[in-house]
Order: structure tokens, then C-alpha cells, then sequence
């Protein structure tokens, strides 16, 4: 941040009276400019028949990451819900509609300053289709990911509890769990907007 938004006067670096951090500052108009994270929020769109599950995987048409795969995730906007975020990302990235089921993943990346989340959700029909923020979208089952052509380490992670827990499902001994997770700095790679 260069400019006060209030009055557009240069912002200065320093801590506040009374804070233990630096802020930016306005020393024209006295605002204190706090930056804290932003949520990214996601579904893991699932589809389910005869016995087989499948997840819709949306190919990025933008940076930083193009082309890789993700999970319909973006930034949570001010008004809505995590839940009515992940369902809204997933209409713009994936023209899918679906029906919100658990909280499933949360993995905080304080390096980039963003807590991603990710809800377990049933795709409700098969009439999905790219977004404008997408080049392609399809179903993948566990044996077709493609591992090496994930967009972001909160992806991978939540791909991988979820097959592990479709795992535990399938032989009884267990179910969905809320997974979390800190990731730490030396995963270099930006994180989606
Ligand atoms: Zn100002």
C-alpha cells in the first residue's frame, strides 16, 4: 500500500501506540490501514454412480497457474456465506450446480496471508461447462488425477484427503472428517484469485 484510500496522502510503515505491529498509516489523516487474510473458498464437486465417485476438476484459463488443474475455489466476497461462496465459485468456474454437504478441508497459508477451505458437495446434473476462468472442466476418477498438473498445494492436500477418506469409506472404517493443515513457506507457488 502506497496511498491512504480516505485521503490519498502517502501511507507510512510504522506501529501504532498501543500495537504490536506495524501498520500502514495515514499521517495526514490519522487512518490506520489494517491488512488481514483473505478466505479462498472452495467445493469438491462429487459424482456418484454405480458405486464409483468422480470429482469435477476445473483447467485454469488464468495466471498465475494456467492450464493446471484445480477445484473451483476463489475469493470469498463481502455479504455471502463460505457456503454460498463455494457454490457461487462453482457456478462461475464450473456452470455446475450443486448441493453444499460438509465443511471438509481447511489449510491455512499464512506466507501468502490466505485461509483456504474447501466444502464437500453432490453434483446435482452433469450439465456443467468452463467458465470464463476456465479452459476445460470434466470428472476424473481417483486413478485418472492428474498429480503432476495440480494448480496449488491446498488442492493436492484436499485431493488427497478425500481419496484417502473415500478409502476408509469404502472398507468401513471410517468416514468424512474435517481435515486441517498449516502449510508452510517453502511451497513457493502463488495462490489462485
Ligand atoms: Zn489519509
Amino acid at each position: 500500500m502506497k496511498f491512504c484510500s480516505e485521503c490519498a496522502h502517502p501511507v507510512s510503515l510504522i506501529t501504532p501506540p498501543d500495537d504490536t505491529r506495524e501498520r500502514f498509516v495515514c499521517t495526514n489523516c490519522g487512518t490506520i490501514h489494517y491488512q488481514n487474510p483473505k478466505m479462498v473458498i472452495g467445493s469438491i464437486p462429487l459424482w456418484e454412480q454405480d458405486g464409483e465417485v468422480q470429482v469435477l476438476l476445473c483447467r485454469r484459463a488464468i495466471e498465475p497457474r494456467r492450464g493446471y488443474w484445480t477445484l473451483p475455489a476463489g475469493f470469498m466476497e463481502n455479504e455471502e456465506s463460505t457456503s454460498d461462496a463455494a457454490a457461487r465459485e462453482t457456478e462461475e468456474e464450473a456452470g455446475a450446480r450443486i448441493e453444499i454437504r460438509q465443511l471438509f478441508s481447511l489449510i491455512n497459508v499464512p506466507h501468502v496471508h490466505q485461509v483456504h477451505m474447501f466444502y464437500l458437495a453432490t453434483l446435482l446434473d452433469l450439465d456443467y461447462a468452463a467458465g470464463v476462468e476456465s479452459l476445460e472442466v470434466r470428472l476424473f476418477r481417483e486413478s485418472e488425477i492428474p498429480w503432476d498438473d495440480i494448480s496449488f498445494p491446498t488442492i493436492t492436500h484436499t485431493l488427497k484427503f478425500l481419496f484417502e477418506d473415500l478409502e476408509k469409506l469404502r472398507s468401513g472404517k471410517g468416514d468424512f472428517e474435517l481435515h486441517t493443515k498449516d502449510l508452510k513457506r517453502h511451497f513457493r507457488e502463488p495462490i489462485p484469485t
